[in-house]
């Protein structure tokens, strides 16, 4: 306490709005299998792993200065990874996708606008909304986890929100959304349509990212990040692609360089081993098809996927299986709709202890 005993959060001049709120916290711990926040299993190759550590060593020769405040570099490569016709001014980065979603909601939310989002989806969303005081409408996705194009058109003309969610693949649900959706959506909004793909690379053949879309629709972004697919979530790097204007309103409201040089360096790399990455990627796609597979077969639901995670259930008490799961070792996610479960896609290895564990913990053993 610091010597103040009894002083605590209420005695803080703390906005009304934040009193009495929870703090985003997935549990972090070392157990058998942490299969919790759909992180990439497959640590960097010992060959990439060197290359970041002597990009990191470069960077550090000229760290007394500050970074390029536009990331220039990393920002073209992101667009020619991405490919689309995109170039540098298409596209903008900070650290997280969680950053980025934040500087939207800075530019074009805030006091007296609305965001609306597709739940259950992802629980930052509301969080960040919330941080930067723009009114957060809640509108429910199906049975199916699908979005209503119907209902999401209805919603987005009553509400007039400044900023619209649309998260493909979702999480935790893994569904992705026809590109007719985001669409109608687009059509029908006043404000800006943020289409979260932080999970884009996990999708199954035919399904389309809305990249295709941006030519034509100038109030979509496209959200993605390196923290999936490119295996790089202790570095934070996200980024968005947008029409360039988009990208000039994030600067009026993003900290002068907000992303180190450390970070820039390591996220070039990361481009430079694209293939290599993406090949693990496929791996983890084809992972999560077996899993679907196999749970099916043992009598559970689920949901389809196209993401590196897996919504199954339906379990009366989950948080039980939540907890049987943790003591046998393996760290899932108690999130989502009520009587279901998400784990994310692990090794082969971490695969086999959250089968033998779950069929143990749902006495199916
Ligand atoms: N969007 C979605 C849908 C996510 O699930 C996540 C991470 N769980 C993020 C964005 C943020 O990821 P990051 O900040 O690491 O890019």
């Amino acid at each position: 306490d610091l010597g103040h005993p009894g002083f605590g959060l209420d005695d803080l001049p703390l906005r009304d709005d934040l009193r009495g709120q929870a703090p985003y916290g997935a549990p972090q711990l070392t157990v058998r299998a942490v299969l919790n926040t759909n992180e990439n299993p497959y640590p960097p190759s010992q060959r990439l792993a060197e290359a970041i550590g002597r990009a990191v060593a470069e960077a550090a020769t000229g760290i007394n200065r500050y970074p390029d405040r536009d990331a220039v570099a990393l920002r073209q490569a992101l667009a020619d990874y991405l490919g689309h016709g995109l170039d540098a001014a298409n596209v903008w980065a900070a650290n997280g996708s969680n950053e980025v979603l934040q500087q939207i909601l800075q530019a074009f939310g805030g006091p007296g606008r609305t965001a609306v989002g597709f739940e259950p989806s992802y629980s930052m969303h509301p969080i960040i909304a919330r941080g930067t005081a723009t009114r957060w409408v809640s509108v429910p996705r199906t049975a199916r986890f699908e979005v209503d194009v119907d209902d999401a058109v209805v919603a987005v003309k009553e509400h007039q929100p400044a900023v619209v969610f649309l998260t493909s693949p979702n999480n935790p649900t893994g569904t992705a959304l026809p590109l007719e959706t985001v669409e109608a959506v687009a059509a029908a909004s006043p404000g800006v349509v943020v289409v979260d793909e932080a999970y884009a690379e996990f999708r199954r053949e035919g399904t389309p990212s809305a990249l295709t879309l941006l030519p034509d629709h100038p109030n979509v972004i496209v959200s993605r990040t390196m923290s999936k697919a490119f295996a790089l979530a202790g570095a934070r790097l996200g980024y968005l692609a947008a029409h360039p204007a988009v990208v000039d309103a994030l600067q009026l409201v993003r900290l002068p360089y907000h992303l180190s040089a450390v970070t820039q360096a390591v996220a070039r790399t990361a481009l430079e081993y694209a293939d290599e990455l993406l090949g693990a990627v496929d791996a983890l796609r084809a992972e999560r098809d077996a899993l679907v597979e196999w749970l099916r077969a043992h009598g559970f639901e689920v949901a389809d996927s196209d993401a590196n995670f897996v919504l199954f259930g339906r379990f009366p008490d989950r948080s039980a299986v939540f907890a049987d799961l943790l003591e046998r070792g393996v760290l899932i996610r108690e999130v989502g709709p009520p009587e279901w479960l998400r784990v994310t896609v692990g090794t082969p290895e971490e695969m086999a202890v959250f089968r033998d564990a779950l069929l143990a913990a749902t006495g199916r053993a």
